[in-house]
């Protein structure tokens, strides 16, 4: 039998089944502290857990972590990282340096089944969903390499390839394992999970009990724009996501981001701004708007807004009393938009520069 990863164990699970092994629950604590704590993988180092317990450890577990296969390292510090899983699934995290911390941007997904039209992580299928212990791992491999510069990431944002919400209970799993005080201890409110729109798990997600916070793929401020540039609008129209949205909002009682990529000519105009303000208010929705300038993909016929059109979409929001902000760019030397450098590395350079 395969032996079953303990990266992807969250910290109950741990304790539940090594207590059913017969071990005291204290074991739970010591294994945590060592991988999370100490980040040493190897059960023969782990001197305070006696020798029997450790050769059953060996004969039934594994601590394996993702290989980096390909590393790039941005002018601003940037750190983007291509994983490879034990099966060959190949995976893309990213590191951002910010003034509060450094946030890693987690894949959920091998390849992401959703198909917005702008993004290129839809250029390839999606082949499979990451298991908890590959998300973890994926944040693991991150601290392992930006261990020399003696920091460790800090803030975790469930938004790189894929979507969360199709792959629910390992996301969670991760985030409780990430979350948990006897290991790594990233406090709730420094983790946000991103969808693209999928309303029953907007609403499971407010009835998690923990301060997480909820960032929507918005992009749009009508169904009509939202369905060109979003299939799975379709499936989920606007006034599905506004329920779900104030149902998330009854329960977690937390601020939503919602995240709009600024296309030109496709949804920058001032109408559009008016007609996004129009929805925030007519619902009152708790929202800070994060208007995301677009990073332009080779095989798609998207381009950023101007200049002076995000000047004029914030400023009208501003207006509205609107909470707004435009996201700081990062690594734009390196293949910056989600996907790319995956689809390159796959791809053989044909997916982008
Ligand atoms: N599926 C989830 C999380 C992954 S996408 C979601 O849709 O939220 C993370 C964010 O990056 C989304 O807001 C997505 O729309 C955005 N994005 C995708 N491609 C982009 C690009 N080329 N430039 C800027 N943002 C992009």
């Amino acid at each position: 039998m395969a032996k079953k990863n303990l990266f992807g164990y969250t910290f109950e699970a741990m304790r539940d089944e090594f207590v059913a092994m017969g071990e005291t629950s204290y074991r739970a604590k010591q294994l945590y502290t060592w991988i999370y704590k100490k980040r040493v993988f190897d059960f023969d180092q782990m001197t305070d857990i006696s020798k029997s317990f450790r050769a059953a450890l060996k004969e039934g577990y594994c601590l394996t972590l993702p290989k980096v296969i390909v590393k790039q390292i941005s002018g601003d510090g940037t750190t983007k990282i291509l994983l490879e899983m034990e099966d060959g699934a190949k995976v893309e995290s990213v590191l951002m340096r910010y003034s509060f911390g450094n946030a890693i941007c987690v894949s959920s997904e091998v390849g992401c089944p959703m198909g917005c039209d702008f993004c290129a992580s839809g250029i390839l299928k999606r082949d499979r969903k990451l298991e908890a212990h590959e998300m973890v791992g994926e944040l693991m491999a991150m601290n392992l390499l930006i261990a020399e510069e003696g920091v460790s990431v800090t803030h975790i944002d469930v938004m790189g390839t894929g979507e969360p919400f199709d792959n629910y209970e390992n996301v969670m799993t991760f985030v409780r394992i990430a979350n948990n005080d006897n290991g790594l201890g990233i406090g709730a409110r420094k983790i946000t999970v991103s969808t693209c729109g999928l309303p029953e798990g907007i609403k499971r997600y407010g009835r998690e009990g923990i301060q997480i916070n909820l960032a929507l793929s918005l992009h749009a401020p009508n169904d009509e724009i939202r369905n060109k540039i979003m299939p799975i609008s379709k499936a989920y129209p606007m006034d599905q996501l506004i329920e779900a949205l104030r149902d998330y909002q009854q329960n977690a009682n937390r601020r939503i981001t919602l995240e709009y990529i600024l296309l030109s000519g496709v949804n920058d105009s001032i109408a559009d701004a008016n007609a996004l303000a129009d929805i925030i208010h007519d619902n009152d929705l708790s929202v800070l708007v994060n208007l995301i300038p677009y990073n332009e993909v080779k095989e798609k016929p998207y381009k950023r807004s101007k200049r002076e059109d995000v000047s004029a979409f914030f400023d009208q929001l501003k207006k509205r009393a609107i909470e707004v902000t435009v996201r700081k760019e990062f690594g734009h030397d390196i293949d910056a938009a989600c996907g790319q450098l995956r689809a390159k590395t796959i791809l053989g350079g044909k997916a982008d520069e």
